[in-house]
């Protein structure tokens, strides 16, 4: 469903049913069910080998039986059975497991739909869970980033604004803003003094920290939601595969001692500091033919420009040559992005020049493929070059949704700490309800909600 499409929540109190696991085939696949029928649902196509029907059974349990209609056995299954509101959604729910076959769970889905329940649409589930206070709204939202997640980084942030960290850090700077809140209405009641100004000063500014704390690791966040691309330049034979293969930690580039060997450019995933990275290593971007070779230039130019980091290799066993000294012009001090990070390759064989040759103050990190010497550090300027100070922090913030609350919520405390006390009470409920909408707590538009929950898999 696009998400223009989505307006209107669903229905919350009906009994709704859906395969939860992936699509294919596993060793175990799982049929939800929620909602106030949820047991009557399971009595009707579930048959517990121990003859007590599920409707009679306690909360948390795990009963084996069999998914039978009339005479028809589907399977053999596990049934979980829970009651409001100590369930997923807060509501009498089920689970049926299966064995993980398409058919087996269409099949077990279908019966389930026989007996009463509605299907469910994306992120039913999950909605109600937020709708019954078993989650908040960025605890939901990182449900879905942890499903979605596919890479270590993306998997920990997601993880802490499910575990509550991103609210709970959230509700630190609702703290500070409350409290100079608190103190612009109490000022109200003595309008000859005012409020005093530190007494306003200590607790936004706190908040300002706080919020600049989330703020900073967004593109760190971003990052590791999105992935960035690393390229490799440097004339051919400087030890750029070579240099690819030692970063990757396996051969995956031709590497030869016949310049321009490798044809064409290769890519390669590799994931540094939590960031997923293609590197792309531009070696076989020169070939013989001059023509060929200007387009080759204008290729590197390209990737380089695309890219959201370089290294930049000189061969330190060999003098410096006309193209090592054009490729440090065009990408030496270049600011684009992250910038360039210009490597001494060979670092093992005896120096033909010092990093003070390459002029104004180029900070050089000298690597050698050949026995790893350097690769340490290589790897630890471009981890800084990438997320920066966000590395040593627990929680990164991609969600642009939150990050756009952020924002507003910083403009609108920043006014009150720089304004008249009047228009402070209103700047700081402004504040208040930007950082309010990224819980969920209350205030927030249906049509948002429903978009939020419309990217979501069926079943969750
Ligand atoms: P590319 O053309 O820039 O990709 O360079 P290659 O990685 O193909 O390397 C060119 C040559 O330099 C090969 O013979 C490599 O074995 C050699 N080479 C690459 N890195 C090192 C290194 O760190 N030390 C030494 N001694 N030789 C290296």
């Amino acid at each position: 469903m696009r998400e223009s499409e989505a307006v209107a929540l669903p229905p919350t109190t009906d009994t709704i049913a859906a395969i939860a696991t992936a699509p294919g085939t596993g060793a175990v696949g799982v049929v939800r069910v929620s909602g106030p029928g949820a047991h009557a649902v399971a009595d009707a196509v579930f048959r517990p080998a121990s003859g007590v029907m599920p409707s009679s059974l306690g909360p948390g349990r795990v009963t084996f039986g069999r998914v039978a209609a009339g005479g028809e056995v589907v399977d053999e299954a596990l049934l979980l059975t829970f009651r409001a509101p100590s369930s997923y959604t807060g509501q009498d729910a089920v689970e049926l497991q299966t064995h993980g076959g398409p058919a087996v769970l269409r099949r077990v889905l279908e019966l389930c739909l026989e007996a009463g329940a509605r299907a469910a649409g994306p992120g039913e589930f999950t909605l109600r869970a937020f709708l019954n206070g078993k989650l908040d709204l960025a605890q939901a939202e990182a449900v879905l980033d942890l499903v979605n997640a596919s890479s270590e980084a993306a998997r920990r942030n997601a993880a802490g604004g499910l575990t509550g960290e991103l609210s709970r850090l959230i509700g630190e700077v609702q703290t500070a803003v409350t409290t100079a809140y608190a103190e612009v209405q109490a000022g109200f009641d003595y309008p000859d003094e005012g409020v005093p100004e530190a007494r306003l000063k200590e607790p936004l500014e706190r908040a300002l920290r706080g919020i600049d704390d989330l703020l900073a690791t967004a593109e760190a966040g971003r990052l590791s939601r999105d992935g960035a691309r690393l390229a490799l330049l440097g004339r051919p034979n400087v030890g750029k595969s070579s240099l690819l293969n030692a970063l990757l930690g396996y051969q995956r580039s031709l590497v030869s001692d016949v310049p321009g060997t490798t044809r064409d450019y290769l890519e390669a995933p590799l994931v540094l500091a939590g960031v997923p990275l293609t590197l792309v290593d531009t070696a076989g971007i020169r070939a013989t033919t001059d023509a060929l070779e200007a387009s080759g230039v204008d290729l590197t130019h390209a990737i380089a420009a695309a890219s959201d980091l370089r290294v930049l290799l000189l061969d330190s066993s060999r003098p410096l040559g006309p193209e090592d000294r054009a490729l440090l012009r065009a990408f030496g001090n270049d600011e684009n992005g992250r910038g360039t990070v210009v490597v001494a390759s060979k670092t093992d064989l005896y120096p033909a020049w010092e990093p003070s040759d390459l002029g104004d103050g180029h900070d050089v990190i000298n690597v050698s493929a050949l026995t790893g010497a350097g690769l340490g550090e290589l790897r630890r300027v471009l981890t800084d070059r990438l997320v920066g100070a966000a590395a040593g922090l627990e929680l990164w913030v991609g969600n642009e949704r939150h990050l756009q609350a952020l924002r507003r919520a910083r403009e609108s405390v920043s006014a009150a700490l720089h304004g008249s006390d009047e228009l402070a009470a209103l700047d700081l409920q402004d504040a208040l309800g930007h950082l309010a909408a990224i819980t969920g707590r209350e205030g927030v538009a249906e049509e948002t909600l429903a978009s939020i929950f419309a990217r979501f898999c069926v079943g969750k």
